[in-house]
């Protein structure tokens, strides 16, 4: 499969269907739901009714083997609001650990389950980061001990900014196997948020997309199967062994996995920049200062012009890299970092131009853009900040072994 800008007719559909969700039930509930920082399960509800959330379309989806239709559908759910559209994207993430470490058996059997179904919806979360290992993911404290005799593993630790943390029905957990290997030495694990010991006590108050549930996770003493450890024990005793060896453990597989993942949150980011865009560009014509439409004064149109430039850019770097993953190319030059740090940029950029624009409303909450920019912000952050980001592609292009 070459790689191609050109939409083929079920990209259409899905991007005119995800639009016109986005238009009629996202962004209605936008501003109620930032002001309330309340989980916005009803348009989830809508978003399962329709089909547009759930396990079947997201595996459908991957199906896709010009990686574009990830893309299409995030940025226009993203275009409809950036909370919303991540409470409806957040599942995602752990789905995506368990299909990308689970053996066949644990994929069939815990994706569903990540999602419910229509009547009866559920989220899940993705748990990495710990308030000492964010961007440092070898430094993480969290632990999981094999008990041999009942064959259960023990979790203990606490992961930090979960999406989804406080109310999701599946966790997956990364956690420390073997100490002293660093990244080597950490496995990932699936299990239900109501095992005993597990306590999510409240949420995270943020600077934006309110609408997304963000929280800490305490583990304590909390037992699992042996059948929770994705990928099973064997895999896991094979990898640690190599590891000891000092031979490769499909470190290289992990971060292919991250550059396959990135292209996605970039293509949030270009739903927030571009709905920012075009609610300047709509303003700019009707607001008259001077006698005369904003627009036609160069200062406004050629800010205008700039981000629209910027924003087709960005896209342009998300697609490429999006159909890099699906058609297993190397990501040589870090494509995937690439695309994500130049979408959170323009992101981040956009709506605060978006702002300048409308003035002094722009600033108030009567107005949608400063939403859209306190939202942007966390694309510069999360799944690997600016600066991780700049890192891996340093390390990519030099072949030097940056710290
Ligand atoms: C809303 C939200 C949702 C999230 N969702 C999840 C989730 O679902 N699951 C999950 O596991 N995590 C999640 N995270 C965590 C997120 O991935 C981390 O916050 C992020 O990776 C950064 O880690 P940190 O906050 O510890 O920052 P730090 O690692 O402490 O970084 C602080 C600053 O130092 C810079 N820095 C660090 N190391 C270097 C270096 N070597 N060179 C140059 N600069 C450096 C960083 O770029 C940053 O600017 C979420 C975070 C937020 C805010």
């Amino acid at each position: 499969m070459t790689f191609s800008l050109a939409l083929t007719d079920d990209h259409i559909t899905l991007r005119d269907w995800a639009h016109e969700f986005a238009e009629k039930t996202i962004r209605p509930a936008a501003a109620e739901y930032d002001e309330s920082e309340e989980t916005p399960w009803p348009v989830l509800q809508e978003a399962a009714k329709a089909g547009l959330y759930g396990f079947e379309i997201m595996s459908n989806l991957r199906e896709d083997e010009t990686g574009q239709s990830f893309p299409i559908l995030t940025e226009e759910l993203f275009w409809g609001d950036g909370g919303i559209g991540l409470a409806i994207m957040g599942t995602g993430l752990a789905a995506a650990g368990i299909a990308a470490a689970g053996t066949l058996e644990q994929i069939i059997e815990w994706v569903p389950q990540c999602y419910g179904s229509a009547d009866d919806v559920k989220v899940a979360g993705f748990c990495s980061s710990e308030p000492e290992a964010g961007s440092d993911v070898a430094n993480m404290r969290t632990t999981a001990k094999y008990d041999e005799a009942s064959d259960e593993w023990v979790i203990s630790g606490q992961k930090a900014w979960v999406t989804n943390g406080g109310i999701a029905d599946v966790l997956v957990v990364q956690a420390v196997v073997e100490p002293g290997l660093g990244s080597r030495g950490q496995a990932a694990f699936v299990l239900k948020s109501d095992t005993a010991g597990i306590a999510s006590p409240k949420k995270l108050r943020k600077h934006g997309l309110h609408a997304s549930n963000t929280a800490d996770i305490f583990f304590d003493d909390v037992r699992v199967p042996g059948s929770a450890l994705l990928g099973g024990k064997e895999k896991l005793d094979a990898k640690i062994a190599r590891a000891k060896e000092g031979r490769k453990t499909g470190a290289q597989a992990a971060m292919a996995t991250f550059e396959t993942t990135r292209p996605t949150v970039g293509a949030m980011a270009i739903g927030v920049a571009r709905a920012a865009y075009e609610y300047a560009l709509d303003y700019a014509k009707d607001r008259v200062v001077f006698g005369k439409p904003i627009i036609e004064n160069q200062a406004i149109s050629f800010m205008l012009a700039d981000m629209a430039t910027e924003i087709d850019a960005a896209r342009l770097l998300v697609r490429r890299a999006a159909w890099m993953g699906a058609a297993k190319q190397p990501f040589a030059a870090a494509e995937g970092s690439m695309s994500k740090l130049k979408a959170g940029r323009v992101a981040v950029w956009s709506t605060e131009r978006a702002i300048q624009i409308l003035g002094g409303v722009g600033y108030t909450r009567e107005y949608p853009v400063e939403r859209m920019h306190r939202d942007a912000k966390i694309f510069d952050i999360f799944e690997g900040t600016e600066q991780i980001q700049q890192l891996v592609i340093a390390r990519a292009i030099s072949g030097v072994r940056l710290t």
